[in-house]
């Protein structure tokens, strides 16, 4: 039976794949600075522990992992993320988890390690204009990330490969756009767009007004979690080591996904107040040639469906 440990077990795409891993037969260790908020956890043994500190990583490494799924970072939406508030805690906290984490990974005889980046790092001179952004992975040079989330997550992604090339560790590295789906945030200040509208949709009755932050012309695709997981799952089983996009390239404007949760919750005359706050690059979407040509793979699912789904669950534990 393979030994996985899974960082950042206790959050959304974490505990998804924790779920994934244990359907497919592994024993699996999670570790997380907290339980998971929202379910309970599938993993056969749960650290509560932060992977800031040196020891934490040395006891979920200990005992024959087989391969590591590193999840954990410091993160969250445009609020938490290009507010320009939290960007110390951010390059630090992640930087540190990924320093002690590839060092330990190689001394302990780790088989594989997955690394999560993000489409973050790609540069914000290329995702001006929101109807053609180009997010293809040869295209992240020169580098110009619009946030200090996506240095740092360029920053790893080198960390890791030089440690795949000097110390033989075998990595796979992944850039994720814009995952939504149940069991994720959706309040408090850390959620993602499609959580925070769902939230916002569910709370207000029909005719109400919500508020967004900018005009709601920039483009995002949004990828709902299970296809994540099957990515994350398919590039493991790979030769190919990435950076790839695991992303949908359904485009669409903020504007558009609000008028689809409306939709689904069946709340038509609910409009939208724009007003000012942290926004992020104007237009961006996943490019999948990559994937495709290297995976055989992309995801299908259309956004409307992944939207009900998430709908319903944050509908569920907004009444709670
Ligand atoms: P998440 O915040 O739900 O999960 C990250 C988890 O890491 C959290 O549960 C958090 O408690 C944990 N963590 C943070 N610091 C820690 C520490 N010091 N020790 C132990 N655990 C710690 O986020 P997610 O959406 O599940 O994202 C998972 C990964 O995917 C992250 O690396 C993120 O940067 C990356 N990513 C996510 C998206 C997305 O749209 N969700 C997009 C691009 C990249």
């Amino acid at each position: 039976m393979k030994k996985a440990l899974v960082c950042g077990a206790g959050g959304f795409i974490g505990g998804h794949l924790v779920e994934r891993l244990k359907s497919e037969g592994y024993w699996v260790r999670g570790v997380d600075l907290k339980e998971h908020e929202y379910r309970k956890t599938a993993a056969d043994e749960f650290v509560v522990g932060d992977l800031r500190d040196v020891n934490v990583c040395k006891n979920v490494l200990a005992g024959g992992i087989d391969e590591v799924y590193q999840l954990a970072a410091d993160m969250g939406g445009a609020g938490f993320v290009f507010s320009g508030e939290n960007d110390a805690d951010i390059m630090h906290n992640s930087a540190l988890i990924n320093l002690q984490i590839v060092d330990l990974a190689v001394k302990t005889g780790v088989k594989k390690l997955f690394y999560s980046s993000s489409a973050c790092m790609y540069p914000a001179y290329n995702q001006t204009d929101p109807n053609n952004p180009k997010c293809s992975e040869d295209s992240a040079y020169p580098a110009a990330p619009d946030s200090e989330y996506g240095w740092e997550k360029l920053f790893s992604e080198r960390l890791f490969l030089a440690f795949a090339r000097n110390k033989g560790l075998d990595v796979r590295i992944a850039r994720f756009h814009n995952i939504f789906g149940e069991f994720g945030t959706w309040d408090g200040g850390r959620e993602k767009a499609p959580a925070a509208f769902c939230r916002k949709v569910a709370q207000a009755q029909d005719g109400d007004v919500i508020e967004m932050w900018g005009d709601g012309e920039q483009t995002r695709s949004f990828l709902y979690v299970s296809e994540c997981v099957d990515g994350i799952r398919r590039l493991m089983e790979s030769d190919f080591v990435g950076p790839v996009n695991i992303g949908s390239e359904e485009m669409v404007t903020i504007n558009q996904m609000v008028e689809m949760i409306k939709e689904i919750a069946n709340k038509p005359n609910i409009t939208v107040k724009h007003i000012d706050g942290p926004l992020g690059v104007r237009g961006r979407n996943s490019d999948n040639k990559l994937i495709r040509e290297k995976l055989g793979w992309e995801p299908k699912m259309p956004l409307m469906e992944g939207l009900k789904i998430t709908y319903k669950w944050i509908d569920q534990e907004a009444k709670k």
